[in-house]
């Protein structure tokens, strides 16, 4: 009998939770990936740069493991025909893997387990995406925090150095195996992009003057890591453990990425609704030319357009711009913020279920903890004090001078009509 580790978004060998659990365990391990159909069907362009990612962090799993005579398994395939396929092929005592908190993820893996069970196999689940999960960090009544920072000084006293330490793994309990390479990207419906994936690093400088120039988009001063961090080719443990000996702002975004997962695990909901269910009466005005020109970085707002033209040139936006063009969509445009956060999610290399939906919820003010709906951002006010000497807008939108369209609405105005529309929805008048 052997055990089978499933990776799915824990993409690196070192310090792996589950793996380092079945490997533990003496009997030989089988590594696999499954390219899972129900999942690449909601990624409807063929150059979407995440599964060429994906696919060259396996290609270097691959490689690592032939270190130790061993070699990942690569299935394509609805992930419950490929597990009767690998029982058919093995005697399976159980399969391990990693937890992942999306309401997506957590129904395939019930129906994984159950047909596993069906087939006298055992499924074993570890947590490693995060630190703390679940119930793990509650009030004291033991409902779920939907603030931020009580969430997070409970997250800070709850802390001990058992809970960051790394998975130290025995590889020599790989299964021995030849490898077989790993599915192209043509065999399962994309093409090769720009992206390259390395084996992520984290800038020590980076992350010690973080709290000095993670405002400033032109500075690029932020650490890069949110793609590594989302497809786990970087432990969170490793993370923690630099941010505690650097800089206690990067330990806190950190911390509010795990404060948006328990929040969408104990409320799975907030995937389509408002958190305060009370902003569902908003009337957006949902224009879809607006809409458009937004998406194109057309609206005539420097900063707004240059965020959008660095997100669809490259698949990241500095988080200040983010906030920006959410604002600007919410408020300005009052489009409904779950527009916005789908195109997000199209785009975005670092997109992750539960940040993005939280961020979006909060800067349309609707959402846990969030921004006050009478928080307008004033675009030009932010360009001045973040991007003063226009280094971020020129360099994604290097003519705007000359190419700039008027303005798609004019700030005063989109302010009072924010406010109005806001007003009424809440019931404010
Ligand atoms: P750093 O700035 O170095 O931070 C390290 C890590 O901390 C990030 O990679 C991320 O995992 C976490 N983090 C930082 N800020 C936040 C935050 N506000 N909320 C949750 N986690 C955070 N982040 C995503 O990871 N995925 C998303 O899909 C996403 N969508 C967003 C949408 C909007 C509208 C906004 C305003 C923010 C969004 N963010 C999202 C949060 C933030 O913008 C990015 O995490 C950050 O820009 C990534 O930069 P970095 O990789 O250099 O990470």
């Amino acid at each position: 009998k052997i055990h089978v580790f499933w990776f799915r978004r824990d993409l690196r060998l070192e310090d792996n939770a589950g793996l380092h659990h079945a490997l533990k365990s003496g009997r030989q391990v089988l590594a696999v990936f499954i390219f899972d159909t129900d999942i690449l069907k909601r990624f409807p362009d063929p150059e979407d740069r995440r599964v060429d990612y994906i696919r060259q962090a396996l290609v270097h799993i691959d490689k690592e493991m032939q270190k130790y005579g061993s070699a990942l398994r690569t299935f394509y395939g609805n992930a419950s025909e490929v597990f009767q396929k690998i029982t058919a092929s093995y005697t399976v005592d159980t399969v391990f893997c990693n937890r992942d908190y999306e309401p997506r993820a957590l129904q395939r893996d019930r129906d994984i387990k159950t047909l596993l069970k069906s087939m006298g196999t055992d499924f074993r689940d570890f947590k490693d995406q995060v630190i703390f999960e679940k119930d793990e960090i509650v009030k004291n009544d033991g409902t779920p925090y939907t603030v931020f920072t009580p969430y997070s000084k409970k997250w800070k006293d709850t802390l001990k150095e058992q809970h960051y330490a790394g998975f130290p793994l025995k590889k020599e309990h790989l299964m021995p195996l030849k490898s077989a390479g790993i599915h192209r990207l043509e065999d399962i419906g994309f093409r090769k992009t720009d992206i390259t994936f390395t084996p992520p690093v984290i800038d020590t400088g980076t992350v010690s003057a973080y709290d000095k120039f993670r405002d400033y988009p032109a500075k690029e001063r932020t650490t890069g890591l949110g793609i590594a961090l989302r497809f786990g080719t970087i432990s969170i443990r490793k993370c923690i453990r630099l941010a505690l000996q650097y800089n206690d702002t990067w330990l806190d975004e950190l911390i509010w990425r795990e404060f948006f997962m328990q929040i969408l695990y104990h409320f799975p909901w907030v995937e389509h609704r408002c958190f305060k269910e009370k902003y569902e009466h908003i009337a957006w005005r949902n224009n879809e030319k607006e809409f458009r020109l937004w998406c194109n970085g057309k609206t005539g707002y420097p900063i707004v357009d240059a965020g959008m033209r660095q997100l669809n040139s490259t698949g990241q936006m500095h988080n200040r711009v983010r906030m920006i063009t959410a604002s600007f969509l919410t408020k300005h445009l009052l489009i409904d913020w779950r527009w916005g956060e789908a195109y997000f999610a199209r785009k975005l290399l670092d997109y992750d279920m539960a940040a993005n939906n939280g961020n979006w919820q909060w800067a349309a003010g609707c959402g846990c903890d969030a921004a006050p709906y009478f928080r307008i951002f004033n675009p030009y006010a932010q360009a001045k004090k973040f991007d003063r000497d226009l280094h971020y807008v020129r360099r994604w939108y290097p003519d705007f001078e000359a190419d700039l369209s008027p303005p798609v609405v004019e700030h005063h105005y989109a302010r009072k009509r924010a406010l109005d529309t806001y007003k009424k929805g809440l019931g404010k008048e």
